[in-house]
């Protein structure tokens, strides 16, 4: 696999310094959390370094990388760029890095909605993303915590958390949330 200083050069260059350490923190707490789980520690890694990889790139540009790549989304995924960067990250992941890793790809498109039945890898950088140490914001302490040993009932924290979140601003909700919210409270209560 692709050394790990060539991602985070490219990451310098190309993200604001807040982001930049907001991906290394996310990689490491992912990767801690893929020791704890027992999933893959590298593919962990390197998924939440990359998971936010597009975020300040302009929508032109995002949208150009759409056109090729064969992953569609919906038009309100196309619209946001809060959203769309999860999709586009896999057009840098690919072309960029040579990374063709599939389950890496599918953890980090589905970072920031979450989705039905996630896999551990996803569940992992799902929440990286929301516990990494320099993120702040009610409640993240308690997710963190959770994090450690019940990582389904962190996930649904922080879906929670990201639902109520945004419902408070008056935002617009990505069904994927609800999907993802709904899917794992029926798994924990069963
Ligand atoms: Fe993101
Ligand atoms: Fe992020």
């Amino acid at each position: 696999m692709i050394d790990n200083r060539i991602m985070k050069d490219y990451l310098k260059k190309t993200l604001s310094e807040k982001r930049y350490i907001h991906s290394e923190n996310a990689a490491i707490s992912a990767e801690q959390l893929a020791n704890l789980y027992g999933a893959d520690s590298q593919k962990a890694y390197v998924s939440a370094l990359l998971h936010d990889c597009t975020r300040e790139m302009d929508m032109e540009l995002q949208h150009k990388m759409m056109l090729s790549l064969n992953t569609q989304v919906d038009e309100l995924t196309y619209g946001i760029k809060e959203l769309l960067h999860a999709h586009t990250a896999e057009y840098i992941i690919r072309n960029q890095f040579n990374i063709m890793d599939e389950e890496i790809i599918s953890a980090v498109r589905f970072h920031t909605t979450g989705k039905e039945d996630m896999t551990l890898l996803e569940k992992i950088v799902f929440l990286a993303d929301v516990v990494e140490p320099s993120r702040s914001f009610p409640g993240v302490e308690y997710i963190r915590q959770l994090a450690m040993d019940d990582i389904d009932g962190a996930v649904l924290a922080a879906l929670d958390s990201s639902i109520k979140f945004l419902l408070g601003k008056r935002s617009l909700v990505h069904p994927n949330t609800f999907y993802a919210r709904n899917y794992i409270l029926k798994h924990i209560t069963e």
